[in-house]
């Protein structure tokens, strides 16, 4: 049976979630496709959003827009499907190092964001050990990932946009205005695979710096509820006393599976951190879509402007998606345009 539709997504991780969410928001028609694997990045990520970053203590690429975005769209979403998908949080960072105290010192009196994001420690928790101090960074955000792209997947199944497969490249006829696949006719496609990307032969020359990322899912008893700690390694509150642990980077990898490296690594963190008993329960991880310049990209093939582009996310995406989702349905439907930093068309 031919069926048409104005759009079809490739991929519901969190970019297909929102993209397709937006989507919908807009009145627009639109088929998503997916395996529904049991892993993808967005799946194995912390679902952390956290406006300063890394050893150097940056804010955040336009975490100031980013941020309030991605709360108003995840609390909008979570209302649509009658789930709490946000939690509202905080996270203390302890310093690992004298340099860690160091470089703290030297962006408290040089960056005027500072005030914005950064408090004195906010919490005492004898249970990770603090010898060299620390500071809080609020507000954070954590989302609840699973739950969301869950809700969505059994929301668009209701809905009748939801095919449950893999997308095949070579089944994807190009027409001159509009694409075939299989017996669905769109105006265009919109592809949203994560690192599935490097399958893709209209977009996999892009210049990708993917990232294998593993975590641990482990159960503590005993530590403040709802608080995100990071030493070394991030602790991010489950609920019922489960905590993500994570997570590892690696730019040199075979595979997308759990190794036993990774975990010695990230359980040698978490000891370090923490004084009071744990129990692994899981051992996650996948391959962040990380790009070389760190910014998404996003926009329609050079030669073919039925083929589009929403990938990249890197290290953020629960904080990039919402946004830069909204961007790409605001021009889809003629009203603006995208942000030069993202357009795939500079990326080259
Ligand atoms: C260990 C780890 C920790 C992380 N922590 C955080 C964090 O705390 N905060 C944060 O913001 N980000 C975090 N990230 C990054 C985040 O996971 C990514 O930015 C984000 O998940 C990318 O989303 P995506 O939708 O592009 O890709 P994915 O989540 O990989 O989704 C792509 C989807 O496309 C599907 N697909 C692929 N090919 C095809 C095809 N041919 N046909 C149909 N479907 C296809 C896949 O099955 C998948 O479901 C972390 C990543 C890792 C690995």
């Amino acid at each position: 049976m031919n069926q048409s539709t104005q759009y079809i997504i490739v991929g519901q991780g969190i970019g297909g979630t929102m993209v397709s969410y937006f989507l919908h928001k807009a009145g627009l028609d639109f088929i998503v496709i997916d395996p529904a694997l049991p892993s993808n990045a967005s799946r194995v990520a912390g679902g952390i959003i956290n406006p300063v970053t890394g050893k150097k203590l940056a804010k955040s690429w336009r975490i100031d827009e980013l941020q309030p975005f991605a709360l108003k769209s995840y609390q909008e979403i979570g209302g649509l499907l009658g789930k709490e998908l946000v939690l509202q949080t905080r996270v203390h960072r302890y310093h690992s190092n004298p340099e860690d105290a160091t470089k703290f010192e030297e962006q408290a009196e040089t960056q005027d964001w500072f005030d914005d994001y950064i408090l004195p420690l906010q919490v005492n928790e004898p249970a990770i050990n603090n010898t060299l101090g620390g500071f809080t960074i609020s507000p954070a955000l954590k989302i609840y990932g699973a739950d969301l792209m869950d809700g969505w997947r059994d929301f668009l199944k209701q809905k009748g946009c939801f095919i449950q497969d893999s997308f095949e490249h070579t089944q994807l006829e190009v027409l001159p205005n509009s694409i075939r696949y299989k017996d669905i006719e769109a105006h265009k496609v919109i592809f949203c695979e994560g690192w599935g990307v490097q399958h893709n032969p209209w977009f996999k020359d892009l210049p990708f710096n993917a990232a294998k990322g593993e975590a641990l899912v482990v159960k503590i008893e005993g530590l403040q509820p709802d608080e995100v700690y990071l030493k070394g390694v991030f602790l991010v509150p489950l609920g019922n006393g489960l905590y993500y642990i994570g997570s590892t980077n690696e730019w040199v990898f075979t595979d997308d599976y759990p190794s036993d490296h990774k975990r010695e690594e990230l359980e040698r963190k978490l000891q370090k951190a923490l004084n009071l008993p744990y129990k692994v329960l899981k051992h996650i991880a996948a391959v962040r879509p990380a790009v070389k310049n760190r910014r998404p990209l996003i926009g329609p093939h050079p030669q073919h402007s039925q083929l589009w582009l929403f990938n990249g996310l890197g290290t953020k995406g629960y904080s990039l998606s919402p946004f830069f989702a909204n961007q790409l349905v605001t021009v889809l439907q003629g009203k603006g345009g995208l942000d030069v930093e993202v357009l795939l068309s500079e990326s080259r």
